[in-house]
């Protein structure tokens, strides 16, 4: 079972074209100013089966999913599950992971390599404050990197060329803010997820 702290069913701000977007339950790095404080710690949130979140996404009519956290591949195996089941559905899987991507592939882990290998974007590195930055999409500091691990996407493709955006849902009366984590570090609203790292 998954271990999941949000979902948003449909987001122009966490990747390429409209996504479902997940963010996952705990994360073992400590970034200083990470965006999501309330998403580190390892306790029992919403837990879904990954056969059941695929159905979700793939219901939602979107051109891919978006992992973050918390850390992603705290949980590979059951994404990786996840992401085979929306992949083979035709939808892109976009990552988002504090480690980079020769700490993942020096883990020697079946877990982490499944989904590795289910991922068409990876957004790799620790959330560096100092090397903050919102000129490129989807990087929250200058030392992260964007990995095209398929050929689904390409580097010249014309959505990566923007900046940062933010998105506002009212939702169940709360207003929640997902995207560019900045917005919400100076309002002081409710972050449901970043794409900081
Ligand atoms: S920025 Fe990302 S990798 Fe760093 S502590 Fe926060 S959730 Fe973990």
């Amino acid at each position: 079972m998954l271990n999941l702290a949000t979902i948003v069913d449909r987001t122009e701000a966490e990747g390429p074209g409209a996504r479902f977007a997940v963010w996952v339950q705990g994360c073992p790095l400590r970034c200083p100013g990470c965006c999501n404080p309330a998403q580190l710690a390892f306790v029992p949130r919403d837990a879904v089966a990954p056969e059941d979140l695929a159905a979700r996404a793939i219901r939602a009519g979107v051109e891919g999913v978006s992992l973050l956290g918390g850390e992603p591949f705290a949980q590979a195996a059951a994404l990786a599950r996840f992401a085979a089941l929306v992949r083979a559905a035709g939808l892109s899987v976009m990552v988002y992971s504090g480690y980079t991507l020769a700490e993942l592939r020096a883990r020697s882990d079946a877990g982490v390599d499944a989904l590795l290998a289910a991922t068409d974007l990876l957004v790799d590195g620790r959330y560096v404050a100092a090397l903050r930055t919102d000129a490129r999409r989807w990087i929250g500091s200058t030392n992260q990197s964007l990995h095209f691990l398929t050929d689904r996407y390409a580097p010249g493709d014309a959505c990566f060329s923007g900046r940062n955006t933010v998105e506002i849902h009212l939702r169940d009366g709360e207003l929640v803010v997902n995207g560019w984590p900045a917005l919400g570090a100076l309002t002081g609203r409710k972050i449901i997820g970043g794409s900081d790292r």
